[in-house]
């Protein structure tokens, strides 16, 4: 069993609705099991800035799989809620995306995979939702803990808690 964190986010559609689905989604998958969620944050889009704010969230989970499945459980899931990649461009508008941050303290580069996912660093809208569920956590590639790695950012872009309803 390992302990992954995967990044949730959403910016197009009934945003609360499809991350509350993926979470239902993956905890249904055989060998995948939530074990916590942070809350949701609405955030500036990074990268691509002329589009909608998104919905982001951070998941604890437990499983089986091997990273290599996980990313494909992910982009199935992805696929289901509406997601199209012939039809967007780098980091524009998706209904929703699933990013897989840690996979235990496994280093994984591979073509289809890089673990831990290579931008985590410089995204306040990742670093935001995992500070709440592991602050001391520490990058097996930086060495530096998920507190020292917010501290670090240069360019933090907006991140606003977004209510308190609970989408588990
Ligand atoms: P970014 O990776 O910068 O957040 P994105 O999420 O918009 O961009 P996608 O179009 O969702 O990018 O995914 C492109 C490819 O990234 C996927 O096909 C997948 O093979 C690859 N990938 C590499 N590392 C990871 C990871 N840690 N989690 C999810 N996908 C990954
Ligand atoms: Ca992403
Ligand atoms: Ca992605």
């Amino acid at each position: 069993m390992t302990i992954a964190y995967l990044s949730l986010g959403s910016n197009s559609g009934d945003r609360f609705k499809l991350i509350q689905q993926a979470v239902n989604f993956l905890d249904l998958c055989e060998n995948i099991s939530l074990v916590r969620s942070s809350s949701l944050y609405e955030t500036e889009p990074w990268g691509l800035k002329e589009q909608n704010w998104f919905l982001n969230a951070a998941v604890e989970i437990k499983t089986g799989l091997s990273a290599q499945d996980l990313l494909v459980k992910c982009q199935n899931i992805e696929k289901t809620l509406g997601r199209n990649r012939d039809q967007e461009i780098r980091w524009g508008e998706r209904p929703l995306d699933i990013d897989i941050i840690f996979f235990g303290d496994e280093i994984i580069n591979s073509d289809i995979l890089t673990i831990p996912h290579k931008y985590m660093h410089k995204r306040a809208f990742v670093l935001v939702p995992l500070l709440e569920l592991v602050p001391d956590f520490v990058h097996p590639v930086y060495k530096k803990t998920i507190s020292k790695l917010y501290d670090d950012l240069e360019n933090v872009e907006e991140v606003f808690l977004y209510g308190t309803r609970s989408y588990e």
